[in-house]
């Protein structure tokens, strides 16, 4: 692939990370082997010493995995110079989002340090820093980081904060932090810095661009875009670190992909420009429909220029994305008959996928927990989370329109 003369982002996603098949196939296979083979032992001994490049052992690599790997790591870092050359990153796939937060943090924390993190994170990662890390001694220090004050007397308070972790924009209000305000400052106390940067793609926001020195994906979501596996990915900057520790972290904890879900991904990322486009210009339209909505009480849209945290997302992403929540005037209730009412939108949890998806935490992934407790989340009574998808957008405001009267 010659990348030199690529400018466009879409041309990127296309040929980005794509070598020559030694067979001549058009697209990269679906390299379906554990193990790879030696022409002499010799060969074998190269491979396993790092001397000479080369498949070994698909928990280790896989040709399949590794254009998703080289995809990603591309669109994460186009445009972006560092000192006067193109920045470089690693792409590390793994089976799911989670499995590649597991690799983040098992590589980069040890028994005391502690995490700096905010309140709205996706609910698997808040489990992992709970009933994961704590019990190893890595304890989550929680504070509201859109206040860049508080955020300053976090990290002056206690050296033993190792890491600020962030995801932006986050569920279930779309809040917002500010990459380059948090990074620079944790910079300046000598923290990492992660960013979840699954609601954005690289598409719409480039966390390395603000200094991030990790980025994590949930690929299930619109990186894959159609909802076919669930998958993940951990990227960094400091080479050095991901092809050792990181690496190693990961080829050890055997969170890895497979060829058939890679090939999926890539698939998938070959479209995100033009899928991105169309849940955007949708999500824009929807927001303005519900914001004027009689049944509605509030719009959480960071493009809304009602959403307190508008100016941060406009600062920082391309566009404010295709996720957003809306509260229903009628409640509990309300929002039970309002999902029951859909005709063409997807009652379901997750996001990202063609198709407009729609969950009412309330009565769904929060039902078992107690009010008081998602209350403190900002997840109401009636509250609907929306991931817009990319039908018709007179389709999608008809079903809505109807399902709310
Ligand atoms: C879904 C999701 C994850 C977890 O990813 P899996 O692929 O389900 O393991 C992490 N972060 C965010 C923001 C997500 O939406």
């Amino acid at each position: 692939m010659t990348k030199k003369i690529i400018k466009g982002f879409s041309s990127l996603a296309i040929h980005g990370g794509h070598q020559q098949d030694p067979l001549y196939a058009h697209l990269t296979p679906i390299y379906a082997s554990s193990t790879f083979v030696y022409d002499e032992a010799e060969q074998g001994m190269r491979r396993f010493s790092g001397k000479e490049d080369g498949y070994i052992y698909s928990r280790w690599g896989n040709p399949t995995s590794n254009e998703a790997e080289m995809k990603i790591a591309a669109l994460e870092t186009f445009g972006i110079e560092k000192d006067g050359r193109p920045l470089e990153a690693k792409a590390i796939l793994h089976a799911s989002g989670m499995a590649a937060i597991s690799t983040l943090f098992i590589s980069t924390l040890k028994r005391g340090d502690k995490i700096l993190s905010h309140f709205s994170l996706y609910g698997g990662t808040h489990d992992y820093l709970r009933s994961i890390l704590e019990p190893l001694g890595i304890e989550p220090v929680i504070a509201d980081l859109r206040d860049l004050e508080l955020a300053e007397k976090c990290l002056k308070a206690d050296p033993s904060i190792r890491m600020v972790y962030l995801e932006t924009p986050a569920n279930p209000t779309i809040q917002c932090v500010d990459l380059q305000a948090l990074s620079t400052l944790a910079k300046q106390y000598g923290k990492i810095t992660a960013c979840d940067n699954t609601f954005s793609t690289p598409y719409l926001q480039q966390p390395f661009r603000y200094g991030i020195d990790f980025i994590v994906h949930s690929t299930t979501k619109f990186l894959n875009g159609h909802g076919t596996a669930i998958g993940g990915a951990l990227l960094g900057t400091d080479l050095e670190f991901m092809h050792t520790r990181a690496t190693k972290t990961f080829r050890v904890l055997g969170g890895s992909s497979n060829p058939f879900d890679a090939f999926l991904l890539i698939t998938g990322m070959r479209t995100l420009e033009v899928r991105m486009d169309r849940h955007c210009a949708n999500a824009q339209e929807v927001a303005g429909f519900l914001d004027k909505h009689p049944a509605v009480g509030r719009v959480n849209y960071n493009g809304l220029p009602s959403h307190p945290d508008h100016a941060v997302a406009a600062k920082q992403m391309k566009h404010p994305g295709a996720m957003m929540s809306v509260e229903l005037k009628g409640g509990f209730d309300a929002g039970v008959a309002f999902m029951n009412r859909l005709q063409m939108c997807t009652r379901t949890v997750s996001l990202g996928t063609c198709d407009t998806l729609l969950s009412h935490p309330a009565s769904m992934t929060h039902y078992s927990v107690p009010r008081e407790n998602r209350l403190q989340y900002g997840i109401t009574d009636g509250l609907i989370r929306m991931s817009i998808g990319i039908e018709n957008i007179e389709d999608i405001l008809e079903d809505l329109d109807q399902a709310l009267s």
